[in-house]
């Protein structure tokens, strides 16, 4: 069950019992406070999210402390592809950052992700926006994330968990 709500001609929002901006979690255990970027536009992507937040859920190594609205707006530097659904979930770890990047590329692994050409079609991108407030430039990892600022992808749902 998902509340549709149009923005704009390409930015429609979808919210549902997992994805609406509320806090899932308050007795915090985990030490370092994670924003991560969730997005894709192959097959069943909400579907995929719910699936996700599930295996979050279950996995010692994160705590699911709020989940942002899911967005989906137009693709950007390829264009041939279908529109991407978008969201940010916080989180927190006690994993360092290097170590928790190569964890989240596994769980993309994990839910079917294909690596081929730059901004190509995708079943699960995961991408790390904030690590607590570490800055980090690291030929793998950069942290903030570059662009979260100049995408819609990640403001819009940032500013629905921010409310
Ligand atoms: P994009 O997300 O830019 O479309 P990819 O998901 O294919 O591209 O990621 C390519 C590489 O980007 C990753 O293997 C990772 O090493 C690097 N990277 C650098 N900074 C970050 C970050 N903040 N979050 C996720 N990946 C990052
Ligand atoms: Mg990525």
């Amino acid at each position: 069950m998902h509340i549709k709500c149009k923005l704009t001609d390409g930015l429609t929002t979808f919210k549902n019992l997992h994805f609406c901006g509320k806090f899932y979690k308050k007795d915090i255990k985990l030490k370092y406070e994670v924003t991560i970027g969730l997005g894709g536009n192959v097959g069943d992507v909400k579907r995929r999210f719910e699936h996700l937040f599930i295996f979050f859920k279950r996995d010692k190594r994160v705590e699911i402390i709020k989940s942002s609205l899911i967005l989906k707006n137009p693709p950007f530097g390829y264009l041939l592809q279908d529109d991407f659904l978008n969201s940010v979930m916080i989180l927190r770890t006690n994993m360092q950052p290097i170590v928790f990047l190569d964890y989240l590329l596994r769980v993309e692994k994990k839910f079917g992700r294909k690596r081929s050409f730059d901004n190509a079609p995708r079943t699960l991108d995961l991408d790390i926006i904030f690590f607590d407030k570490k800055i980090i430039n690291k030929k793998r990892l950069k942290v903030p994330h570059p662009s979260w600022s100049k995408r819609e992808s990640v403001v819009i749902p940032l500013m629905d968990i921010n409310r």
